[in-house]
C-alpha cells in the first residue's frame, strides 16, 4: 500500500510504501476512497500539544509512532474480510469509526471505544486514511453511509461526532436559549447543521474571520460575533441578550477559553473541544458561587456516529461545504489548513474513489 505519511514531525509528508495489512480474525481491510483533513492532524503532524505556560505534551510520549499515515475521517471500500468478520461484503462502501480502543473493556463493548483507556485510534496510533488501505478491527466499526455523499460522510467520523457529542453535553436546553459556538471552521459548520437538525433556534457563532462568519450565516447561524480584539465576552453577551448558559469552544485556546468562560451566566457550562492549546485560569470561588461547569469533550462514540448518519440519511442534516483534493496532495491540503485558508472541510479523494 502507499501512504502519504509523517516520517518526521513537522516535516513535509512523504509518499512511502508500507506492507498492505492482511485481515485476521474479525478484521476488515478497506481501500480508502475519501479521507477528511482535520485540524487535529496538524497537531499530530507537529508532534505535540501546547499545554500552556510554554510547555508541550509530546505525542511520541503518548505512544504515537512514526512513520504514520494520519487521517481519521475515513470512508473506504471493503476489500477483504478476516475469517471471523461478518456483516459486510467486498465492494461495500463504509465509514470507518476511527476512535478505537482495546476492543475488550466495558467502554469498547458499549460502543464507547473513544473512552477506552488504551486508545488505538486510526490515523493517530495506527495508520489511517492518508494511506491507500486501512484496517478496521471489527465490522461493528463500519457504518453504511447509504445515500450520503461519501466525502461528506467521511467528515462525520470526527468533525460530526465531535460536535454531536459536545452538543449533547449542553443538552437539554430550551431551544430559544443561546448556544455559543466558538470557531466556524469544519467543526463549527457541522455543529450548526446538527443544532439546526435539533431545531435549536438561537445558534450564536464567534469567529475572528469575517469570511468564516459569513459561512456560518449561510449554514444557518442566527447571530455571529467578531471574536477579534478586546471585549469579546461583552460582545457575545450583548448579542445574546445577557450572559449565556452554554458555550462550546471548538478552538479551545487560552484566548477563546477565557472569553467563553467569561460570557457564562450562573449555572452555565463551557464545553472544551478544540486542541488549539494553552491554559485557563479558573477563579475558584466563582465556580461554586456561580455553579459553573467546565467540561472536556473528546470526539464521540460509535453510537453517536450511527445516530448522526441516520440523521443525515433522513435529509435532516445539511451537508457542510467540502472540497476534494487528490490524496497524493495530502501535504498541500494540510498546509492549506495550517495557513487558515480552508472554509468548510478539505477531503482527500483517493485513486480508488
Ligand atoms: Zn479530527
Ligand atoms: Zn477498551
Amino acid at each position: 500500500m502507499r501512504a502519504w505519511a509523517v516520517v518526521e514531525s513537522g516535516a513535509p509528508l512523504q509518499e512511502i510504501e508500507l506492507p498492505t495489512p492482511e485481515p485476521k480474525g474479525t478484521e476488515v481491510l478497506l481501500e480508502t476512497t475519501y479521507c477528511g483533513v482535520c485540524h487535529s492532524d496538524l497537531h499530530i503532524w507537529e508532534g505535540y500539544y501546547d499545554v500552556g505556560g510554554g510547555r508541550k505534551m509530546s505525542l511520541k510520549d503518548r505512544g504515537v509512532v512514526l512513520p504514520l499515515a494520519m487521517g481519521h475521517e475515513i470512508v473506504g471500500r471493503v476489500v477483504k474480510l478476516g475469517p471471523e468478520a461478518t456483516g459486510v461484503r467486498p465492494g461495500d462502501i463504509r465509514i470507518v469509526y476511527p476512535w478505537l480502543g482495546c476492543g475488550t473493556c466495558k467502554s469498547c463493548l458499549s460502543d464507547e471505544d473513544n473512552m477506552c483507556l488504551q486508545p488505538r485510534s486510526l490515523g493517530v496510533y495506527q495508520n489511517g486514511g492518508y494511506g491507500t488501505h486501512v484496517l478496521a478491527p471489527h465490522p461493528r466499526h463500519l457504518v453504511d453511509p447509504g445515500n450520503v455523499e461519501p466525502a461528506v460522510a467521511a467528515t462525520y467520523a470526527c468533525s460530526g461526532v465531535t460536535v454531536l457529542s459536545a452538543i449533547k453535553k449542553v443538552m437539554p436546553i430550551d431551544p430559544d436559549e443561546a448556544i455559543v459556538l466558538i470557531g466556524a471552521g469544519g467543526l463549527g459548520l457541522n455543529a450548526i447543521a446538527v443544532l439546526k437538525a435539533m431545531d435549536h433556534r438561537k445558534i450564536v457563532v464567534a469567529d475572528v474571520s469575517a469570511e468564516k462568519r459569513a459561512a456560518a450565516e449561510r449554514a444557518g447561524a442566527h447571530i455571529t460575533v467578531d471574536a477579534a480584539g478586546d471585549g469579546i465576552a461583552k460582545r457575545i453577551m450583548q448579542a445574546c441578550g445577557g450572559p449565556v448558559l452554554a458555550v462550546i469552544d471548538l478552538v479551545n485556546g487560552s484566548a477563546t477559553a477565557r472569553f467563553g468562560f467569561d460570557a457564562l451566566r450562573k449555572g452555565g457550562k463551557l464545553v472544551q473541544v478544540g486542541l488549539f492549546g494553552g491554559e485557563l485560569m479558573l477563579p475558584l470561588p466563582i465556580m461554586p458561587i456561580r455553579a459553573l461547569t467546565v467540561q472536556g469533550s473528546y470526539v464521540g462514540t460509535l453510537k453517536d456516529l450511527r445516530e448522526l448518519v441516520s440523521l443525515a440519511q433522513k435529509g435532516e442534516l445539511k451537508p457542510l461545504p467540502v472540497a476534494t483534493v487528490p490524496q497524493s496532495q495530502a501535504n498541500d491540503a494540510l498546509m492549506r489548513l495550517r495557513d487558515g485558508k480552508v472554509t468548510g472541510r478539505l477531503v482527500l479523494k483517493a485513486a480508488a474513489a
